[in-house]
């Protein structure tokens, strides 16, 4: 299909949204009304049509889900080489690349790593505990707060000069020693991401001017999710040409509590007078009748700008609220009717989504989806390699056939606890950095008494004199039987138990670290027959077998990328952006959703803004479901129907499973629009 084509598919102000080039452009839309579909066609446009090279643009969205999909709707309108270099990621993406690109005017060390939220809540949780004992909320506490500067672009310094009082003024010290460490880490967190590009392009105009060089024109989908420091990050790019394209929805904006901020919509305007604004009203993608229970739940938040929403999809069916006794019957009941409505509907697993508010209720639901067979893909879960105990093991097979691995050096160093702190881990850093050696390098380093104290070198020494040993054995004979020595010996599992909050969870820890070991030991005796992308022969070494593993925990991560036919189990956040067919949303119930912790804040029309978007991705059908009882807190408790179910046009809703407890004036208001109905009828 041509551009030509493709353009004359879309309705005359999506065509507009995308034709308008030469200045900054907003579509404000509600759910469903080709906002993203504008993005993906104007990037087609932009290179089809005006001969811009794809190198030259770039498109972010937030989840890595969004982002793959917009690659693949990109992917089937730009043929051959068009499409090279092009950008479609995530903002933090976006920000790790100009950050590879720039390591230098940024003054870090090639091999940088990547601190995930776990290993940052370590340091901290050393940086904290230096002073006194700290629990884990306090941490927390500092952690989110942290996580905000960096959001709202707030610098240290800053931040310490604006604390309003003493706990603030605290927390503004730990940022300050965190970053100082992160840096001499060499590592970044992932804030970082979008806040260190946004600080250097701030105070060196040469990376300006190349990365405005590099990129011509942007655009940013969900754009009512950004923060203060993306949207700085986009300003910045784009600068006085102001190329670019942003499209959202604030009914949509979902992630406040990560600092996003929807009244960018509204600063847009100001920083970019002549912004041009496009407003879409037709929705593509649902059923009448789901189009009318988003638009009256919405209804009930103020609104910055007035939508109205129609669609051609025409009525469909009513919307299903079923009711269970308890959460293992509303697991139940999902996997069952999933099991028949597929064959019966002729539909695909793929056409199922199931989203709730948090990733906890998927567990028993996965139980129930094993039990009848029905292959399913969990978003956003925990999957065996994110869990810590297979991150620690990991990190030490890591090290062993790489001593020079400075991120797996640092996860470990202190696990089990050797009481190397922070203090002497800087130190070590920075005299490695100096020498250009690998933190394990510099311990072998006689230098080093210069900089640490005695203790600390004897200890530092201890650990590596350690691992030294163990490296021996493995190249001396049996590798695994020396793996698992190393594990008894340093006794990582006494090191669970310490931190466990139950002795049962400690106990299953250990246990996957035994399956680990045991899934390197099947990956050294291969079945000789096995096709393999390798030309090893059936007994490999333990370092190609520790590779493979670590490959094996990257694609883990990427599994989202997998596309097969699975039922789609995801949280409500991590749905934005996308639609199925036929969708589930579960546990609506008072203090599921809204959540409690909104309710306590005051914070429910985010909630209902997150509900909103839930009810959205349902093109064909959409089956709402509650327990009246859950376990919460280990106790069984009573559940209340949630709120938004009464915002909901009562002719539309079809129950099921509701005990005789109809609240009787919402019956006789029926009761009166019937009559009210009759009459009209009658003249
Ligand atoms: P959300 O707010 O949920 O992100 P959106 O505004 O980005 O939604 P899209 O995902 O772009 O909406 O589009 C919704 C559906 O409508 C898609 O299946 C898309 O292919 C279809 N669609 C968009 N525009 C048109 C059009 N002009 N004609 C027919 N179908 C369209
Ligand atoms: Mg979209």
């Amino acid at each position: 299909m041509s551009i030509q084509q493709r353009l004359a598919k879309l309705n005359p102000r999506q065509q507009e949204a995308v034709r308008y080039i030469d200045g900054p452009c907003l579509v404000l839309a509600g759910a469903g009304s080709g906002k993203t579909s504008v993005i993906t066609t104007k990037i087609a446009y932009l290179v089809q049509e005006c001969g811009l090279n794809a190198r030259r643009i770039a498109a972010v969205t937030f989840t890595n889900k969004a982002a793959r999909e917009m690659k693949e709707r990109v992917g089937q309108m730009l043929k051959g080489k068009e499409g090279h270099g092009l950008t479609v990621s995530t903002f933090h993406t976006l920000g790790l690349n100009i950050i590879r690109g720039e390591l230098k005017a940024l003054g870090y060390k090639p091999g940088f790593s990547l601190f995930d939220p776990e290993d940052a809540k370590a340091l901290l949780r050393d940086l904290m505990n230096k002073d006194a004992q700290v629990d884990a909320e306090q941490i927390n506490t500092v952690q989110h707060a942290i996580s905000q500067w960096k959001n709202d672009l707030v610098l240290p310094g800053e931040a310490l000069s604006h604390a309003a009082d003493d706990d603030e003024q605290y927390a503004a010290r730990v940022y300050e020693a965190y970053g100082r460490h992160l840096k001499a880490y060499n590592a970044v967190d992932f804030d970082d991401l979008i806040l260190l590009p946004v600080v250097l392009l701030q105070r060196d105009p040469e990376a300006l001017a190349r990365w405005r060089r590099k990129i011509h024109y942007m655009l940013v989908d969900e754009y009512q999710d950004t923060n203060v420091s993306q949207y700085l990050l986009v300003k910045l790019l784009m600068g006085e040409r102001a190329t670019f394209t942003v499209v959202g929805d604030d009914d949509q904006s979902i992630y406040a509590w990560r600092g996003a901020r929807p009244e960018n919509l509204v600063t847009l305007g100001e920083d970019f007078p002549r912004l041009r604004v496009i407003k879409l009203e037709q929705n593509y993608r649902s059923t009448g009748t789901i189009l009318r229970a988003a638009n009256t739940l919405i209804a009930n938040n103020p609104h910055v700008y007035d939508k109205t929403l129609w669609s051609e999809m025409g009525q469909g069916v009513p919307i299903r609220v079923v009711v269970n006794r308890h959460e293992e019957a509303e697991a139940e009941r999902v996997a069952s009717e999933i099991l028949t409505r597929r064959i019966k509907e002729r539909a695909e697993w793929r056409d199922f989504a199931v989203l709730y508010r948090g990733n906890f209720q998927a567990r028993l639901l996965e139980l129930k989806l094993q039990h009848y067979q029905i292959p399913y893909k969990l978003s956003g879960g925990t999957s065996f390699f994110s869990r810590g105990e297979i991150k620690d093991a990991m990190a030490y097979l890591r090290l062993l056939i790489n001593p020079a691995d400075d991120n797996a050096f640092l996860r470990i160093v202190n696990v089990p606890r050797r009481e190397i702190g922070p203090g002497t881990l800087e130190q070590l850093a920075n005299y490695a950095t100096e020498r250009g050696v690998s933190l394990f390098a510099a311990c072998h380093e006689m230098g080093l008494e210069q900089v640490l104290s005695t203790r600390a070198v004897e200890r530092l020494g201890r650990f590596t004199h350690f691992i030294d040993g163990v490296r021996r054995r493995m190249d001396q004979g049996d590798a695994l039987a020396a793996i698992r020595d190393m594990l008894r010996e340093m006794d990582y599992e006494a090191w669970l138990y310490q931190n466990a909050s139950a002795p049962t969870i400690a106990e299953r820890r250990m246990a996957n670290v035994w399956t680990l070991i045991d899934q390197l030991e099947k990956s050294m005796h291969r079945d000789p027959e096995e096709i393999t992308d390798s030309e090893d022969t059936e007994t490999e070494g333990v370092e190609a077998a520790i590779s493979r593993l670590v490959l094996r925990d990257i694609l883990e991560q990427q599994a989202e990328e997998d596309d097969s036919d699975r039922v789609q189990l995801l949280t409500m956040h991590a749905s934005k952006g996308l639609e199925f067919p036929h969708v589930y949303l579960m546990g609506l119930e008072e203090e599921l959703l809204p959540h409690r912790n909104a309710i306590e804040a005051g914070t429910v029309e985010e909630e209902r803004r997150l509900a909103y978007v839930g009810i959205t991705r349902a093109r064909q059908t959409l089956t709402l479901t509650l327990a009246r009882q859950r376990k919460a807190y280990g106790e069984l408790m009573d559940c209340t129907p949630s709120r938004f179910l009464d915002e909901l046009p009562v002719d539309d809703l079809e129950w099921e499973g509701r005990a005789d407890k109809e609240d009787p004036d919402k019956k006789q208001a029926r009761g009166q629009d019937a009559i009210a109905g009759l009459r009209s009828l009658l003249g």
